[in-house]
């Protein structure tokens, strides 16, 4: 789960890492108060979940109630990167002397967890590490073995970070590291870390993502969940407990296995298809799961075919078929079905398709082969 800025900052603030005082604001009167009580200047910046907001257009200084105002009204309702703003968060300003980057992530290919510093902070890093690799002083880190400050202050000094700002550049990294272990993130970023004239360093920005598996030993995150920014295809998925991702494509992807559905829409993309979303039902893919999950797809108004790609293991083809046979008499669908069965009774199940087959519903033996009969059916041009 992706956290807002502000949340994050909240989050950070738990572990003790410091941030400028700040408050949250939904229209340009509550924005005006938040920075009446924060104190002048302030920034007033947009709340959502993708980056560069300050590039948007979506983080202002202001120096006044007038001008908070004005800004406030100009950000609310605007759309960075196709994230309609709704949320403002208010701070008092910082004076920035320096701007660096901080973060703590997973290297599943190392099994270890991965610091990154650079004082190249503020920019977009992954700019940073194309042209100029060396500016991030990287660690990896055994999570049995942990992160102490020894290790942090060397990572600080690699980094090359201003010397008045090391060793509050250290004492962040460490509280960030236990926030990133103890908070259950999956990636905690600072960008930008900044130093102060004055000699503070603190956290200007924050990007928290938690791992939804630790999500049962945090009664605490069901106020982030409420404020998710999921669209109404997400939203209704997630009512009906299916693992749902929505794209931007027009072939609905329904598959049995989280790597199955992402193979489905590698294969769609790759035969010159585009994806609409990665769909998983799950193990045993009965009616039930089958006609959600339909559901699901069909409130998507943008797919104009739908592949349903399952391979048998336990769950038997015969009984896919009949699922989705079930399924097609409870769910008006808008777009026609292709669908690949394979693996343990394939055979049975696709004599069970076959009764019902029609220019809605078509039966293709292979992946690759049906991939290209939906992105045909969806008015492509498959490769
Ligand atoms: P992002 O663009 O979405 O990453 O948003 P950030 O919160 O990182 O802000 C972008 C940039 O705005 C920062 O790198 C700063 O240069 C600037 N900025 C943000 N807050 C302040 C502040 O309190 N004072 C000053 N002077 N600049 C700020
Ligand atoms: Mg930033």
């Amino acid at each position: 789960m992706d956290l807002f800025e502000y949340q994050g900052k909240q989050y950070f603030a738990r572990f003790g890492i410091p941030t400028s005082p700040g408050g949250i604001a939904d229209n340009a009167d509550e924005a005006v108060d938040r920075a009446d009580q924060v104190g002048y200047p302030v920034v007033v910046k947009a709340q959502v979940q993708v980056g560069g907001r300050g590039k948007a257009g979506g983080i202002k200084i202001a120096a006044d109630a007038e001008e908070v105002r004005r800004h406030a009204s100009a950000i609310l309702g605007m759309d960075i990167r196709g994230h309609l703003v709704r949320r403002l968060w208010i701070e008092h300003a910082s004076d920035i002397a320096a701007e660096y980057y901080a973060s703590f992530t997973l290297d599943r290919a190392a099994k270890m967890h991965l610091g990154m510093v650079s004082a190249r902070g503020g920019v977009d890093i992954e700019q940073v590490a194309e042209e100029d690799p060396g500016a991030i002083a990287r660690l990896h880190i055994d999570p049995i073995d942990g992160f102490d400050e020894a290790a942090a202050a060397r990572l600080v000094t690699e980094a090359g970070l201003d010397p008045q700002a090391r060793e509050g550049a250290t004492e962040v990294l460490v509280k960030l590291y236990r926030c990133f272990v103890e908070g259950d993130a999956d990636l905690v970023e600072i960008n930008p870390l900044i130093l102060t004239p004055d000699g503070r360093v603190h956290a200007l920005d924050a990007k928290v993502v938690l791992d939804d598996s630790a999500a049962f030993r945090h009664p605490e995150w069901e106020e982030f969940r409420g404020l998710e920014e999921l669209d109404a295809r997400e939203r209704l998925a997630r009512e009906k407990g299916l693992q749902y991702v929505g794209l931007d494509g027009t072939v609905g992807i329904i598959a049995n296995g989280a790597g199955l559905a992402m193979s489905t829409c590698d294969v769609v993309q790759q035969v010159g298809g585009s994806p609409a979303n990665f769909l998983d039902i799950g193990g045993g893919a009965n009616a039930d799961q089958m006609a959600n999950a339909l559901e699901v797809i069909n409130t998507d108004e943008k797919v104009k075919a739908i592949f349903i790609n399952i391979f048998g293991g336990i769950t038997r083809g015969e009984e896919v078929a009949n699922g989705i046979v079930q399924a097609l008499s409870r769910v008006d669908l808008k777009a026609p079905i292709v669908i690949r069965l394979d693996g343990t009774n394939a055979e049975e199940g696709r004599r069970i398709l076959a009764a019902h087959e029609s220019d809605r519903l078509v039966s293709v033996p292979t992946m690759l082969e049906a991939a290209r009969k939906a992105t045909a059916m969806a008015g492509g041009t498959p490769r």
